[in-house]
């Protein structure tokens, strides 16, 4: 039986990430990457709008990030159910449309550079303790040995939405209530829009429980994707149909447009879970929630999770200490740089996605009135803006302003939460 240092279910950016960062520590382990498709990355899922800042911290914008790209945002157009709008102009490009499967495999070849051992088209599918409670056996599927089973000191999960094996190490899972069903077009030829801007629609008869997105990839070619909260709607594809043909103001801008390319997947938005280490396991990215509730960008803030992760796994290896007590180091690193951004998002969008139009349309007029576009022009890092709304809806005037709304927002707020 082939035995590992640590062994990663999914190889997704947040496993390549975890796979880099613990072999950059130490050579010498025995790591291996577990990934269900063929090739990292594949098939598509994501809109590809990252922060330039986290690409930073992430040290991949000039090394990857930057040859992935197709374009470079620097505001936000935000449109209300009714059509008003404001936009949070940052002034200079501040995130990159990219290319995620070449990015996504970009990082893996950087991974298996560094000594990974990637097992494509392996399902792992089960994991036990062994006998002896020091080390996980691992057993899965994959169509060249058919049944396979290894040994690992350590598990990271970075499995993404839908978590299989999280629950067999008792750890719980997201809510799978918050795993936003989405679909997203690629089209050329759509007409009146900035190059420089994302457009952003919200209103329930079109997005119920989130937003729909238009991505500028280059002069013609842009993405236009939606999610759906799973208790309002069904259908997101249909749906997606539907705004391209009768949204009142993108339905002009897609007349003439022709589709190129089509996928969905899920949008994480279901906020950090409580716990993310046990014994000689510890989980990242989506399938620990680690990602921006408000947007369902996951990309950065799953990337750098992942990171740590690895840290923490090549620093047991080294004291070899798998014990619970040893990795909640992660648990602690995480949250020292991601709380309580994580959870404000999650609470922001729990009190939004209920919301009847016409109190959204009532938060767009304060939203516009109380001058929100200066209010987020000026934080530091768009990645993490939980702190920043929190700080704006505590002003004086969207107190005042906003105090009729409180009953709706709280009943919507509980409708979130308890659902
Ligand atoms: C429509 C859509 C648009 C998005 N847009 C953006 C965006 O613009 N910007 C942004 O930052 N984020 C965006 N996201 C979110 C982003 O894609 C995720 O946060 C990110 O991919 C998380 O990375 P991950 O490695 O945790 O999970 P994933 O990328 O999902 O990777 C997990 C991998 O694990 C594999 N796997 C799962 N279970 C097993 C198993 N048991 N055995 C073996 N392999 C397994 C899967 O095959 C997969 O390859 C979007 C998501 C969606 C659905």
């Amino acid at each position: 039986m082939d035995s590992y240092d640590v062994a990663i279910v999914g190889g997704g950016p947040v496993g390549s990430f975890a796979a880099s960062s613990i072999l950059s520590q130490n050579k010498a382990l025995q790591v291996a990457v577990f990934e269900h498709h063929q090739k990292s990355g594949f098939p598509p899922h994501c809109s590809g709008l990252i922060g330039i800042d986290g690409l930073k911290k992430l040290k991949i914008y000039h090394s990857l990030a930057k040859h992935v790209s197709f374009n470079q945002i620097k505001a936000a157009k935000f449109f209300s159910p009714s059509g008003r709008s404001f936009i949070i102009d940052r002034k200079q490009n501040e995130l990159l449309v990219v290319d995620r499967p070449r990015l996504d495999s970009l990082l893996a070849k950087q991974a298996y550079k560094h000594g990974a051992s990637f097992q494509y088209r392996s399902v792992v599918k089960r994991i036990t303790r062994s006998k002896q409670g020091l080390n996980w056996i691992i057993s899965g599927i994959s169509p060249d040995t058919r049944k396979f089973e290894v040994v690992s000191n350590i598990i990271i999960s970075a499995e993404g939405h839908h978590p299989r094996i999280l629950p067999q190490a008792g750890l719980q899972p997201p809510s799978k209530k918050w795993f936003l069903p989405a679909f997203q077009f690629e089209l050329e030829n759509v007409s009146d829009i900035d190059r420089n801007f994302v457009e952003l629609y919200f209103g329930s008869k079109f997005a119920p429980g989130f937003f729909v997105w238009l991505i500028p990839l280059n002069d013609s070619r842009t993405r236009v994707g939606l999610a759906i909260h799973p208790y309002l709607a069904k259908g997101v594809r249909k749906r997606l149909s539907f705004v391209t043909k009768k949204h009142p103001i993108l339905s002009k801008k897609l007349k003439k447009s022709k589709l190129v390319n089509s996928w969905g997947g899920f949008v994480p938005a279901s906020g950090p879970i409580p716990r993310t280490f046990t014994n000689g396991f510890m989980v990242a990215g989506d399938a620990a929630g680690q990602t921006k509730a408000t947007t369902g960008g996951g990309f950065n803030i799953g990337g750098y999770c992942g990171y740590l992760a690895g840290k923490v796994a090549a620093e047991s290896a080294h004291v070899n200490n798998y014990s619970s007590n040893f990795l909640k180091k992660y648990q602690q690193l995480w949250q020292s740089v991601f709380e309580p951004e994580l959870s404000l998002m999650k609470f922001f969008r729990r009190g939004l996605s209920f919301l009847p139009d016409k109190k959204l349309e009532s938060f767009f007029n304060i939203a516009i009135q109380t001058g929100i576009d200066t209010h987020m022009q000026k934080i530091q890092n768009i990645d993490l803006h939980g702190k920043a709304l929190l700080k704006y809806s505590l002003t004086p005037r969207v107190l005042i302003q906003g105090l009729r709304l409180i009953p709706q927002t709280v009943v919507s707020l509980f409708q979130g939460l308890f659902i």
